[in-house]
């Protein structure tokens, strides 16, 4: 089918004290073959628990509470773990949050591509050296430095190291957790050309999590929008990004400079904080930081509705978008 992911109704828990908070509480969303996947939201609005619950790497006190993970046809959150496990790095490969930091100092890169190539992949001494000499060629390193030390390389570089480790065992689908939010903007457009570069020639599916929108405009073909564990909105990334139908996709355009360098109106950030997500208010959960909000807004949960080409939004004033949109400029002025 065209689609290789699609994330049904998903919900995950964390277990604190006596208390859950419910990271994810009804998340859906697809990710076509063979296009890059912005899963976009503030801190805190479940990115990063969804990310993980995709390949089950989930803190302890985490918990998938329902709904379905369905990759390549199968539904992998009911998978069995061992079954789950020869999944990983293979068909799905997770890029964690400040990968580049969390390489092991004490050994060199190439014995880190290894432990995946060799023990993962079950390639012998010498189809692995070639592999990872492949794999440094393939993300513009010189092969030359797969002996030196994560701490040789610059920032950019190991990001750059996190990416071909990932490719390692050619998987299907990369999901990659802010994969360039500590690098400065150049770098930043480096690391994003070239993933899109290696996307493409590849034929894989990324899913890229990052709270900066810009990032998502730059190189995603879609966009899932997250609030409150929840999806707001979804679409493809120009219609989206262009005419978004969810006042908290606008704020978060609004919010953003532009990583093209192109003259952006004036920035203003989204005043308050996402809510708490032990007791989440009901109603639309962006309502009490929503300028457009209504009565309806704060007692009746928006439904996700269709807008045109696969573009969807979950708000009770979706139709009067284009109205809200310009409203939304003259705040800012
Ligand atoms: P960030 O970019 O800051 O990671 P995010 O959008 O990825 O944000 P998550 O990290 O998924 O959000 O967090 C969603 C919610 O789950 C937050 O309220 C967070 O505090 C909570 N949470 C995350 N990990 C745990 C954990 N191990 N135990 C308890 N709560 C957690």
């Amino acid at each position: 089918s065209e689609t290789l992911l699609s994330v049904r109704d998903l919900e995950v828990g964390y277990k604190v004290g006596d208390r859950v908070i419910h990271a994810v509480d009804g998340a859906s969303f697809d990710v076509p073959r063979g296009t890059i996947v912005g899963l976009v939201g503030e801190s805190g609005c479940g990115k990063t628990t969804v990310a993980r619950a995709l390949t089950r790497v989930i803190a302890d006190n985490a918990k998938i509470t329902g709904g379905e993970i369905v990759f390549d046809g199968r539904n992998i959150a009911a998978l069995p773990e061992r079954e789950m496990n020869r999944l990983r790095w293979r068909d799905i490969a997770f890029i964690p949050q400040s990968a580049m930091n969390s390489l092991d100092p004490v050994y060199t890169i190439e014995y880190q591509l290894n432990e995946v190539l060799k023990n993962r992949g079950g390639m012998d001494a010498r189809r692995a050296r070639a592999r990872a000499e492949e794999l440094f060629d393939m993300v513009g390193i010189e092969p030359g430095r797969l002996r030196d030390f994560p701490h040789q390389f610059s920032g950019g570089m190991r990001q750059r190291v996190a990416i071909a480790l990932a490719l390692a065992l050619d998987p299907k689908l990369i999901i990659a957790d802010e994969p360039v939010t500590a690098l400065d903007v150049i770098v930043q457009r480096q690391i994003l050309d070239q993933l899109r570069e290696l996307q493409s020639r590849l034929g894989i599916s990324v899913i890229l999590v990052t709270h900066d929108i810009s990032v998502v405009a730059y190189v995603c073909d879609r966009v899932v929008v997250m609030y409150a564990g929840r999806v707001v909105e979804a679409g493809p990334m120009a219609a989206t990004i262009t005419a978004p139908a969810h006042p908290y996709t606008i704020g978060l355009r609004n919010a953003f400079p532009d990583l093209k360098g192109a003259a952006t109106g004036m920035l203003v950030p989204i005043e308050g904080a996402p809510p708490s997500l032990v007791e989440p208010p009901p109603g639309c959960r962006f309502a009490p930081r929503c300028p457009f909000a209504l009565d309806i807004c704060r007692t009746e949960v928006p439904q996700t509705g269709a807008r045109s080409n696969g573009h969807s939004a979950a708000c009770h004033r979706a139709h009067e978008a284009e109205m809200l949109r310009t409203e939304g400029s003259k705040t800012e002025t």
